[in-house]
Order: C-alpha cells, then sequence, then structure tokens
C-alpha cells in the first residue's frame, strides 16, 4: 500500500474521530503525513549505562545495582527518600523520592535495573523518582526494544486519548506498510555523495531506531532534505532574478571618487573597508542589480563605505539615497556626509518627516531634476511623490526588519531596479544570513580602525550604585561624558494575554534622572525617550554631541548608529531586561575616541541562569559574531525561529537554525552545485527537485490558508 495515498481515517487505531483531529490540529492528511511527525526525544533501552558514563541529562538511561542505603531525610514538605545505589564499578549515585514516599519500596543488597532521567547537582547525578525494576532473571538484561519514541500532542488531542502512546502504537502500526518503501524525495546520486539515508530507512529509523547511530543517520538526512530544498528555492530565486533583473551598469571610477579620495580622506581606509568597496563595485558595474548585505560590527566605519559607494555611482551618473531607521541617525549621516564632501561640489540633502512642506517642494524639484546627488532620509524616503531624476543606488542602514515588500517599494523607483546595499551592525548568524537573508550577497567588515581600544565591561549589582557614581564623577572630571540607559517598563499579559497598558512605561528613567540630577548637581544632563517630540530629543542629543551637556540618560533610542566619540562610559541599568544583540548595540556607543571606554552592567543580585550567561558573555567579549551566535543559542530555535520563519520560504520541522549549521552548509553547497549546472533545473535529472519544490510550495499554501 502506497502510504501516500493512504488516508489517514484507515490506519489501525485511528478512525473517523482521530482522523479529524489529526487533519486540524497537524494537517494530516495521509499516512505518510503521520511519518512527519517526529518524535521530539527518546527513551534509551538498548542498553546499560554505568554510573561513570553518565554525560548529560538528556538521556534517560538504565543501570544495574544494588543500594546500599535508604534514609528518609527532612519533614513535612521537604521531606524525601535517598537511595544510595551503587553498580558493579563500585560507583555510587543516589535516587530521590519527593512524592509517594510511603508507596516506595525498596530492598538493600539485591539487583535492581533503575530507569530514569539524571538530573546533575553539584557536578553529581541523581535520579529523581526513577522506574525500579528488581533483576531476577538474566533474561531482563538482554537490551530491549531499541530507542522508543516520544510524541509531543496538543491538549485537545489528549483529550481524545490520542496521547503520546496512542501516536507511538499509530505510527508503529504503520511500519509493514513503509518497509515496502516510499518514493525518494533525493536522487540517489545525491544521497550516495552526502551519505545519506534512503528516506524509507530515514523515516522508520527517524520513529524505531536499533540504536543512537541509526536515529541520528535518520536525523541527519531529513535535517539535511529540509534546509537543502530551502536553500535550492532560495538560490534559484535568487539566481533568476539576477540573471533577468538588469542592473545598472557603474565601471567608471571617476574624478568625484578620485578627488576625495586623494584630497579629502581623513584617514586611511582600512583593509576590509576597501574589500568590500570592491565588491560592491563588482555587483555595480556587473550589469545585474546588486542585493547586498553589508554586515560590519558598531564602529567599524560602515558609514565611509557607503559614502564612497555613493560617489561612484555619482562618477557613473546616478543618485543615491540613504535611508536610516531614525531622525537622528538621518541626521546624523547628513551632518558627516556632507562636512566630507565639503568643496567637492557634491550637493547632499535631507529629508524626513519633519521637513517643512516648504523645503520638501523645493527639495523633491531639485531631485526629480537631479540636481542632488546623495538624499538622505528616513522612511519618508518610501512615499511615492519621492521621484528622482536618476536614483541608482539606496543604502539601507541599520533596518532590521527591512523585508523583500520594502526592499520592493525602492526597486521601484527607476525603470530597472537600482542596486540595494543593505547595512547591519547587528551580526547575523551564519545560519541566519544563509537563510533568511540568503537571497542578498553579503560582504563582512571584519576589521575595526586602528587605534581603537575594546571597551572594558564590568557587571556590578546595582547596590555598588555609589562607588559606580563616584567613577562617573571622575570620568567627567577627566573631560569625559557618560550614557546611562535604562529600559522601558514592560507590559504585562492580562489573564487574555492582552498587554496591558503601562501607567508609566517611563518611570524607571525619570526616576533614575531625578536621582542623577539630585546627585551631579554641578553637571548639565539630557533626557532622550521614544515619547519626546523630535525638535525637542533632537535638541538633547545636540547637545550632548556638542558636549554641552556631561550625561545622557536615555531609553534605547540611542541603540543605533549614535556617534560621539567623546562619550567613554555606558551604564546600562537594570542590564537584565535586554537581550544580548541590544547590550551589544548599547555597549557599541561607546570606544569610538581615543580614550579607553567602560561598559558597566547593573543588575539585581539574584539573577537567572540566563541572564548570568548574558551578562558572562558581555564580560568576556566584544565579538559581536561570538555575542550572535551566543544570543542564538541562548534564544534558542523558539523565539527565533518564531519570529524569523517568516523569512523561509519552507517551514522547518526537524532541522534547527541554531543547532544545525554545518548541515546547512553542506545542504547549501549541494544547491549551490546543482544550480551552477543547470539554473533553472530544467534538465530531466533535476526533475525530482522541481517535483518536490512545487509539493513543498503547495504545502505552505494550504496550510497558511487552513490556519
Ligand atoms: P558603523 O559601522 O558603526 O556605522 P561608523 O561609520 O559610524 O561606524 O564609524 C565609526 C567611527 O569610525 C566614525 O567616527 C568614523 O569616522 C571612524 N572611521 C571610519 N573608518 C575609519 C578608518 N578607516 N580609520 C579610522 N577611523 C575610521
Ligand atoms: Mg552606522
Amino acid at each position: 500500500m502506497d502510504l501516500r495515498y493512504k488516508d489517514i481515517t484507515y490506519c489501525k487505531g485511528v478512525g473517523a474521530k482521530r482522523a479529524e483531529l489529526l487533519k486540524k490540529e497537524l494537517n494530516i492528511q495521509s499516512a505518510l503525513d503521520l511519518l512527519y511527525v517526529f518524535p521530539y526525544k527518546y527513551i534509551d533501552r538498548s542498553q546499560f549505562y554505568l554510573i561513570r558514563d553518565i554525560q548529560n541529562e538528556e538521556t534517560y538511561v538504565q543501570i544495574v545495582g544494588t543500594i546500599t542505603d535508604i534514609q528518609t531525610i527532612g519533614t513535612g514538605k521537604g521531606q524525601r527518600l535517598v537511595a544510595h545505589f551503587r553498580d558493579k564499578m563500585a560507583d555510587e549515585m543516589e535516587l530521590l523520592w519527593f512524592q509517594g514516599i510511603k508507596y516506595v519500596q525498596l530492598e538493600r543488597n539485591v539487583p535492581y535495573i533503575v530507569f530514569g532521567k539524571p538530573s546533575c547537582f553539584n557536578h553529581t547525578f541523581s535520579i529523581i523518582h526513577p522506574e525500579m525494576e528488581r533483576l531476577t532473571s538474566p533474561e531482563q538484561l538482554r537490551a530491549k526494544k531499541g530507542l522508543e519514541p516520544h510524541y509531543n500532542t496538543s491538549e485537545k488531542m489528549k483529550g481524545h486519548a490520542l496521547n503520546d502512546k496512542a501516536m507511538r502504537t499509530i505510527i508503529q502500526g504503520l511500519m509493514p506498510d513503509l518497509r515496502e518503501g516510499v518514493p525518494d524525495t533525493l536522487p540517489q546520486a545525491l544521497r550516495e555523495k552526502y551519505h545519506l539515508f534512503d528516506l524509507t530507512s530515514a523515516l522508520i529509523n527517524i520513529h524505531f531506531p536499533q540504536n543512537q547511530q541509526q536515529m541520528q543517520k535518520a536525523r541527519e538526512r531529513l535535517k539535511f532534505e529540509e534546509l537543502f530544498y530551502i536553500q535550492l528555492q532560495i538560490l534559484k530565486q535568487a539566481k533568476l532574478h539576477s540573471l533577468k533583473s538588469e542592473g545598472y551598469r557603474m565601471p567608471v571610477v571617476g574624478k568625484t571618487f578620485h578627488d576625495f579620495y586623494q584630497n579629502k580622506l581623513p584617514f586611511a581606509l582600512t583593509n576590509a573597508q576597501k574589500r568590500v568597496i570592491r565588491e560592491i563595485h563588482e555587483d555595480m558595474k556587473s550589469g545585474h542589480q546588486m542585493n547586498r548585505l553589508l554586515q560590519g560590527d558598531v564602529g567599524s566605519g560602515k558609514t565611509l563605505v557607503a559614502l564612497l559607494c555613493s560617489l561612484l555611482a555619482k562618477d557613473n551618473g546616478y543618485q543615491t539615497c540613504i535611508m536610516a531607521p531614525t531622525e537622528i541617525l538621518a541626521n546624523q549621516h547628513l551632518e558627516t556626509i556632507s562636512s566630507m564632501l565639503d568643496g567637492t561640489g557634491v550637493r547632499v540633502e535631507l529629508l524626513t518627516g519633519s521637513t517643512t512642506t516648504k523645503q520638501r517642494n523645493t527639495l523633491l524639484t531639485d531631485l526629480i531634476q537631479g540636481d542632488i546627488d546623495i538624499l538622505i532620509g528616513t522612511h519618508a524616503l518610501l512615499e511615492d511623490r519621492v521621484q528622482f531624476s536618476n536614483l541608482g543606488l539606496v543604502i539601507v542602514d541599520e533596518q532590521h526588519r527591512f523585508g523583500v515588500a520594502q526592499r520592493a517599494k525602492l526597486w521601484a523607483k527607476n525603470v530597472h531596479s537600482p542596486h540595494v546595499l543593505v547595512m547591519t551592525a547587528t551580526p547575523i548568524p551564519r545560519t541566519l544570513a544563509m537563510t533568511v537573508y540568503g537571497d542578498l550577497s553579503v560582504s563582512v567588515i571584519d576589521e575595526l580602525p586602528p587605534g581603537r581600544k575594546p571597551v572594558y565591561t564590568l557587571h556590578y549589582s546595582n547596590l555598588r550604585r555609589e562607588q559606580i557614581d563616584n567613577f562617573i564623577q571622575q570620568q567627567i572630571q577627566r573631560g569625559r561624558q557618560i550614557y546611562i540607559v535604562f529600559p522601558l517598563i514592560e507590559q504585562q499579559k492580562d489573564k487574555n494575554g492582552n498587554p496591558k497598558p503601562v501607567d508609566k512605561p517611563l518611570a524607571d528613567l525619570e526616576n533614575g534622572f531625578e536621582r542623577i540630577c539630585r546627585r551631579f548637581p554641578e553637571y548639565n544632563i539630557s533626557m532622550v525617550h521614544g515619547k519626546m517630540k523630535p525638535k525637542e530629543k533632537d535638541m538633547h542629543m545636540q547637545l550632548f554631541a556638542e558636549g554641552k551637556t556631561q550625561i545622557l540618560v536615555a531609553t534605547t533610542v540611542i541603540e543605533v548608529g549614535v556617534n560621539v566619540p567623546n562619550a567613554s562610559v555606558m551604564i546600562i541599568e537594570n542590564a537584565e531586561r535586554f537581550g544580548l544583540s541590544q547590550l551589544h548595540q548599547l555597549r557599541g556607543r561607546v570606544g569610538r575616541g581615543a580614550e579607553q571606554s567602560y561598559c558597566i552592567l547593573l543588575t539585581g543580585l539574584e539573577l537567572s541562569k540566563d541572564t548570568r550567561k548574558r551578562m558572562n558573555i558581555m564580560v568576556e567579549t566584544n565579538d559581536g559574531f561570538r555575542i550572535a551566535e551566543a544570543d542564538m543559542q541562548l534564544r534558542g530555535p523558539g523565539d527565533l525561529e518564531g519570529t524569523q520563519q517568516s523569512g523561509l520560504p519552507f517551514e522547518l520541522k526537524i532541522a534547527s537554525l541554531v543547532s544545525d549549521g554545518q548541515i546547512l552548509e553542506l545542504a547549501r553547497k549541494a544547491a549551490q552545485e546543482i544550480l551552477e549546472d543547470d539554473p533553472e533545473l530544467s534538465k530531466p535529472e533535476n526533475r525530482m527537485y522541481v517535483n518536490q519544490l512545487n509539493k513543498l510550495k503547495q504545502q505552505t499554501i494550504n496550510w497558511s490558508e487552513i490556519s
């Protein structure tokens, strides 16, 4: 029986009611669909462990040994039963019961098979509430059934007795049919090249593996397949887009560029800056439209790269627009860029939400007449009435979520799509760069300008405030400036999960501001936050940038881009409330001048394990890539893929962007090789890929229509 066409209703143990539920809850129609519900864990009864071989908390273990001692410790709620258990190597571990103590009946000095999940406490393993089996015959020692699969089911499913055990039984019932074989989704040649299981073996062994190795091989094959088809889809699209979409040719490196380079460049470019400019220029002269991501840690000098690329565009007769996420940043870009371009005859203008109507009208006229070379702005640039004479290059700065839709709006601003360069300081873990941004080519500035002193990061409990205040004082006396950042007070959820309005999201900031004003009456202090009028915000930013205020109290509005080289101390209050990449961004505001800079993370005393890890990573490293990787590891696939998976063409069931980087690299390589040879997948031997891509697309569409 071909499992693809076997309706789930008629599978053993299912029936109409359960079939309905499986359809609703898991989108399962056929028997084969059900085989794609993968176990979330296995219980290993294939082997016996020695106590000394226990290595992690994840794998359930069974151990043979005897109980040497039994004690009841404590009274009332804290009462527990502790058995000292010894194996044949004379290693010992504790078995613990907190509940149902009076029902536990154990004998000393007779052999038991103990089964359970180890937990680690103070570097030693124990098992809480193990299953105990008296060992009476050697038969029991013969390894059992292999690994036992366990399945997650929803509350609704459990309500209809479709629980873990029922799922196991139903899936087991499909094994005889499965052993007859299912059509593969990867060609044999590819499987052989990458040493992958065929689909039938993979499906058998993902559910009922004989041992860990078989299970791993099965998981590898299925992960590879998922990631491979995602890569094939992304790369195929990117390839077709770049083949089809004609791009403006900008081969000239002309007078404007040379003049600037020779006479105006304030410092020598780093090698990394030179390299990425070359990479970008390669694209700009290729005749294909560029879609490139420029990654460079905070302070690596992306603005200058943007400027030089704009000059290349100008030398070829094209205009450039540079888009920033906030007005503060757009303003800052305008200042930096126009001061560098002073006397070159290149015209730079600014367009934001606060540009007056009158200014805007003149500006738009000049723009369409081609009198403006570089237009800097915020989202206001996307508006339809912003028309260029000949837009050739779009640079998008620090937009974390600048999706394809927005890019497409920019593409439409000239006859052909202008080249697009997306710049970010938030390092993107490699796996994300290959998937969510898989259609973009990537350039990396992996070198900071010379002479930067790494920021020195310290983690303190907020009980040490006095010491920190003294430090602030000392630094200001030396002529430095200080940032103090507060998180917004988070919205609490009501019992329906809706966000409750927060009375005073800025309360911490405002209280902090008052305290600081009282503590430092001799200094000028600025405050900025997102709820302020842009004018007022800009005024305070300006005061701080010009050194007229010594302390800037702020929310994360200063997170990206802000550049005040004289500020050398970043104090982050309630640092536990920030994510790693945010902390790293904030830290990037200091360390921009010649002086030693400091980042001080203030938290409470009691910290969760995760928070402690976050603080430690910040203290240990300044490397944005390491921080991005750690961030992804800590936040885990849930958070990450929850928000980011919208960027993937197909859903991931088994592969993880957090932990399957290596398989992803292989899968990408495989996809690249195939497309290199056959970009449109039109060769007969590649038929299987096309079919599978179509099938996946269809599944994705159907599913989104249902839910
Ligand atoms: P980011 O990559 O974070 O946008 P910026 O472009 O704001 O970084 O640059 C940070 C600082 O480094 C600026 O003050 C800039 O003038 C300076 N800078 C950029 N490139 C160089 C260089 N090659 N040598 C020295 N300083 C540089
Ligand atoms: Mg920048």
